[in-house]
């Protein structure tokens, strides 16, 4: 469909994007969730919202991947499941899970998301389904393969169990905000959001290819910020905030 130099001219654009949108992330707050305000125009069901923002990459990035003409071989059969593993949570358990009756996101938030969403499964989905090298049966045994999936599951494990955390807060019909405990909580204000990076990074390492590391930078750029203005939140919410706790990476930030 485009030729491997304008996909690799474009993935050059969308990665220096990241990098721009990074300082940018820093200044503004996206108002959804705790953050959310309604001076961002129109909004919608929350949950819905989560629905609506994030099916289109598993929608994208599958079409692109079967329609392609690569050889896929096991180790992209796995690429893919993992990756489609994230999104079964994201879009079919998360939504439904969350404490969060009769809150809404502003519809400017779900275009963002969904520009987001359809660049990262086209990026993905293009390079697997059309341009990447053949990946040989040997690659299960690279240290990258290895690590990358290591990485991955423990991501996923301190991204699910984080949000189920957080969700039992308002167990027993509660409402509100508290200050979270257990887990990685001891040591940062969203270990949700940090195991979400180390999840990308680890399907970037194990996958060893530039669209991947792409969508492991763009998460950082959206998840450092907004696990910043998370930190802050609780701090200003909060008087008996534990002070030792870091914003995202335990020690570090
Ligand atoms: P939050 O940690 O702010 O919230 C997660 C859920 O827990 C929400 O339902 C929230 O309710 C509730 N909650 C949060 N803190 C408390 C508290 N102190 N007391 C009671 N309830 C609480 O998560 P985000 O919205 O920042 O992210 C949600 C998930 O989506 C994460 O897993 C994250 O990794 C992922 N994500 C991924 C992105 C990406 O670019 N890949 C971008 C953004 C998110 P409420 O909504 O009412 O605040």
């Amino acid at each position: 469909m485009i030729s491997e130099h304008h996909y690799f001219t474009l993935l050059y654009i969308w990665i220096v994007l990241a990098v721009v949108t990074f300082p940018v992330l820093l200044r503004i707050t996206a108002p959804y969730g705790r953050h959310t305000k309604d001076t961002w125009g129109p909004t919608i069901n929350n949950r819905l919202g989560w629905l609506l923002m994030e099916a289109p990459v598993v929608i994208v990035f599958s079409w692109f991947f079967f329609t392609g003409s690569a050889t896929k071989t096991i180790p992209v059969y796995i690429f893919f499941s993992l990756f489609m593993l994230h999104y079964a949570n994201r879009i079919l358990i998360f939504p439904f899970r969350m404490k969060t009756k009769g809150k809404r996101m502003p519809w400017s938030i779900i275009f963002l998301a969904v520009f987001f969403n359809f660049f990262n499964g086209f990026f993905n989905g293009y390079w697997f389904g059309t341009l990447s090298p053949v990946y040989n049966i040997s690659w299960l045994y690279d240290p990258r393969f290895i690590v990358g999936v290591i990485l991955f599951f423990a991501g996923m494990y301190i991204n699910v169990s984080s949000d189920n955390m957080l969700f039992d807060l308002r167990k027993g019909g509660k409402t509100g905000y508290y200050i979270p405990t257990g887990g990685l909580f001891k040591y940062v204000s969203s270990p949700n959001l940090f195991g979400e990076i180390v999840e990308w990074l680890g399907w970037a390492i194990m996958a060893w290819c530039l669209p991947g590391l792409s969508f492991a930078l763009w998460t950082m750029a959206n998840l450092i910020p907004r696990a910043l203005d998370h930190h802050r939140w609780y701090h200003r919410r909060f008087e008996n905030y534990p002070k030792e706790r870091k914003a995202i990476i335990p020690k570090v930030l």
